[in-house]
């Protein structure tokens, strides 16, 4: 086993160089017409008017063009030789010409067409053509060695990954433990005669932790990790699918006992409806996974993980018994397990004791454990250029808001129409929100542009609830159409500004009468992603009377902004007016206005 493990090593090399190879090429060619480009303009350049009036002021020694090139080669009397560019260079050489035998005293030579100097043109003119062909090359090599089950699966005999890497879910790991178990000791299990699993699925949002539990259960029990993308599939030539699939499992049953892990299988293992194109190729490999894992018997140990967030998508055949019979849903994490994922990932970064992670896991609530990964590094950073010797706790604060709503521009020039209405939208949000008794309070109102926001109103996070109620939907729409109502109000016009706010607000209101079927009129139906001969089921003007629905919600929570906003106008203002002199109000000064 050692010895062929050697060799995929030396052929995994060879494909590094390879791949080194070309790049090299391509970075030094890149490289080379940088350095040529800035070689033209460094050279001190004279411009094309200037050049006039030298030669009008008689400064000029001697003059060099070559024919068919509009780059001349300029002597300044005494001075140094500079370049220069000429728009047309017929114009120019009648112009020189005439000063010539005006009396001017300078030289003027035509050189024919240097063939040295064409070289590197003519190099960088092929070097697209280069490129692709060594593209070319890489693919068709990629290919060989892909038949030998090389490239597209990524072997990781022992990767390091522990459950205790894995923060917060404790069910999902207590479900999955029993895993490891099997994989450690196979013996003790069918000695019982009990049947061991052989497939899990994964369902949960991209970045909630799911390659890196499939990691830790291989971890743990110490086995290889042999992994591959469905999507890998999407983009390869046709009828290769198959064929890597049985590579993969051929290799699974040399390293078994061991872990193949197929990731984004919903791109292979959709749901079979046609038999058109794309959709055969994606059948075989899926028909050979199928196949595949209903193959291996019980002296092999292997567990077959899968992930998706689009569990709706997958064919059923893949759900039957003997495949992926248990299905483990990885949930975005909750408080607690916000907070240890926080923890894990500050550990082995340099925080300050004002760092409060407790309240960055309540402001963060829906956010996966890749995104609070990713806030943790973007606060280093925002330290970093703060020249903070630590992490503070204003770094995270900054960086959550970074990767909500964007990065603050101060260099944004706004003029004062564009402030009054940018303060007049975000109070009325702001307002309007206080006085619904189930949106979450106000954290900070800004008229600060930050991405691509003009301004923003930001709450304090919902804490984690399984159900949200129609009351609670309904007062969002307000709140939401609060900022587009303020504009109307005050300056009596309306702006783009609200275009997103009412993106929201329409797909919040679809919902409600489709998905959770909150519409008195229309009942507790699902019309959601129906085929049109479906609906037709529902009567013939079924569309009609769901858009109607839709815009009866729109209309209500809309005029109930308006009367909100009429009702504590002189809230509205003030509220306008100390964002138009201070442009951020945080939450303490905002209740006080209210107090
Ligand atoms: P998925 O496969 O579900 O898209 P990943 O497993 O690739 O998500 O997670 C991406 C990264 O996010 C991980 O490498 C890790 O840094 C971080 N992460 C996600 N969930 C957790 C968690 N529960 N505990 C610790 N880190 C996590
Ligand atoms: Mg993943
Ligand atoms: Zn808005």
């Amino acid at each position: 086993m050692d010895k062929k493990n050697k060799n995929k090593n030396k052929k995994s090399l060879l494909m590094s160089v390879i791949v080194l190879i070309v790049f090299i090429i391509i970075i030094a060619g890149i490289a080379i017409y940088y350095v040529s480009k800035d070689e033209e303009k460094d050279n001190k350049v004279l411009a094309y008017t200037d050049l006039i009036k030298e030669i009008s002021y008689g400064n000029i020694e001697k003059i060099e063009m070559t024919v068919g090139s509009t780059n001349v080669k300029v002597k300044i009397k005494g001075g140094e030789e500079k370049r220069a560019v000429v728009p047309n260079t017929e114009a120019f050489i009648e112009l020189v010409q005439q000063k010539i035998s005006e009396g001017n005293d300078f030289e003027l030579i035509q050189k024919p067409k240097n063939i040295i100097t064409q070289i590197p043109a003519a190099i960088l003119s092929i070097f697209p053509t280069l490129i692709m062909l060594a593209l070319f090359i890489m693919i068709f090599k990629m290919q060989g060695l892909g038949e030998k089950g090389q490239v597209y699966e990524e072997t990781e005999r022992k990767t390091r990954i522990r459950f205790k890497d894995v923060a917060g879910l404790d069910e999902e790991k207590g479900e999955l433990i029993e895993i490891v178990d099997f994989l450690k000791r196979p013996e003790k299990f069918t000695r019982m005669g009990a049947k061991i699993p052989k497939g899990v699925l994964l369902y949960g949002k991209p970045g909630t932790g799911k390659t890196l539990i499939a990691k830790a259960i291989a971890g743990e029990a110490n086995v290889p990790f042999i992994s591959m993308s469905g999507s890998e599939f999407i983009e390869m030539f046709a009828g290769l699918g198959a064929s890597r699939v049985r590579k993969l499992f051929d290799k699974a049953r040399k390293l078994s006992p061991c872990i193949v892990f197929i990731d984004e299988i919903d791109a292979i293992g959709s749901r079979r409806t046609s038999n058109s194109g794309a959709e055969t190729e994606n059948n075989q490999t899926l028909n050979q996974l199928l196949v595949e894992m209903d193959g291996f018997s019980s002296e092999e140990t292997i567990i077959v993980l899968a992930a998706t967030n689009r569990p709706e998508m997958l064919d059923k055949a893949l759900l039957r018994p003997g495949r992926f019979d248990r299905q483990i849903t990885i949930p975005t994490p909750d408080l607690k397990g916000r907070l240890e994922i926080l923890r894990i990932h500050s550990a082995e970064k340099r925080l300050s004791d004002s760092v409060n992670l407790e309240s960055i896991a309540e402001d963060t609530a829906g956010f996966t454990g890749a995104e609070l990964a990713n806030i943790l590094n973007e606060a280093a950073i925002i330290a970093t250029i703060n020249k903070h010797e630590e992490i503070e706790n204003a770094d995270i604060e900054e960086a959550v808001k970074k990767v909500t709503v964007g990065l603050e521009k101060h260099s944004r020039v706004y003029s004062d129409k564009d402030k009054k209405l940018t303060a007049y939208h975000e109070a009325g949000h702001a307002v309007v929100s206080w006085y619904l008794p189930t949106q979450t309070d106000v954290k900070e109102v800004s008229i600060i542009p930050r991405g691509v926001a003009g301004g923003y109103t930001m709450y304090k996070s919902d804490e984690d609830k399984y159900y949200i109620s129609k009351t609670e939907m309904k007062e969002k729409l307000i709140a939401l159409l609060g900022g587009r109502a303020a504009e109307k109000l005050v300056l009596d016009d309306i702006s783009t500004g609200a275009s997103n706010d009412i993106e929201v607000a329409t797909k919040i209101a679809r919902e409600m009468v489709t998905k959770y079927g909150m519409s008195e009129n229309l009942g507790p139906i699902d019309f959601q992603g129906k085929e049109q001969g479906d609906m037709l089921a529902f009567g013939e003007n079924i569309g009609d009377k769901i858009g109607n629905e839709v815009k009866a919600l729109i209309d209500e929570a809309y005029s109930s902004a308006q009367k909100l906003l009429i009702d504590h106008r002189d809230k509205l203002d003030v509220i306008a007016q100390t964002l138009l002199t201070k442009e951020k109000i945080n939450e303490q000064e905002f209740q006080k206005i209210f107090e």
